[in-house]
């Protein structure tokens, strides 16, 4: 099943039995990021706090291994699944092996996923840990940095459990959540999703 149909199979959450999705902590305002911050507002995720019906599980993977502040990571070799089964590493700027704690840090995000019994993820693209869409292919900090097309660790370890997994850039996406939270929420058909932005689309053409 697609993501859209997924979304619009979703039941009408209520106050009394809310819609429970499981966020990347730092999209909802948590200051987790490797810097100490938030990375910014993400407009599309923080609308969620607003309403009733929909309850939010935040968790940060990386602040669970390895704390905050911390060194930036990537997946060297592969991408998040790659990392799962053992085909790919996850290095620090400085060249720490971070493989273990990543895939550690994963399993916890499932066993909330799990627990909680959520029914969506929204997740932050282009994190080592949470990217959903795209991740950077090795380390982001060279002049010559590089994206592909995969899953951060988190992002696979959900997607392999049969959990599904939007990001913050999934604007076509987001607009099929809100109509099933918000009955006056009007869809915005000119909405895209990351994959179909001209951004991805030119850059993986
Ligand atoms: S690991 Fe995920 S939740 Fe934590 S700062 Fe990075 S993107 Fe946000």
């Amino acid at each position: 099943m697609t993501d859209h149909e997924y979304l619009k199979n979703l039941r009408i959450p209520t106050k009394e039995d809310p819609i429970r999705i499981l966020v990347s902590a730092c999209l909802t305002g948590v200051m987790c990021g490797v810097d100490g911050t938030n990375y910014g507002d993400y407009p599309s995720v923080l609308k969620l706090l607003r309403y009733e019906n929909v309850e939010l599980i935040r968790f940060c993977p990386e602040d669970f291994s390895f704390g905050t502040p911390r060194e930036m990571c990537d997946i060297h070799g592969g991408h998040g699944l790659d990392v799962l089964n053992g085909k790919a590493k996850v290095l620090t700027e400085s060249g720490v092996d971070w493989t273990e704690g990543m895939i550690r840090a994963s399993e916890k995000m499932l066993e909330i996923a799990q627990k909680e019994k959520v029914e969506l993820a929204v997740m932050m693209d282009i994190s080592a840990a949470c990217g959903s869409q795209v991740i950077y292919d090795g380390n982001r900090l060279v002049e010559d940095k590089k994206y592909q097309i995969g899953m951060g660790v988190c992002g696979a370890q959900l997607t392999r459990a049969g959990f599904k997994v939007i990001s913050q850039r999934d604007f076509a996406a987001l607009e099929i959540l809100y109509s099933r939270i918000d009955p006056i929420h009007e869809i915005n058909s000119d909405a895209k999703d990351h994959n179909e932005s001209d951004w991805y689309l030119g850059y993986f053409k």
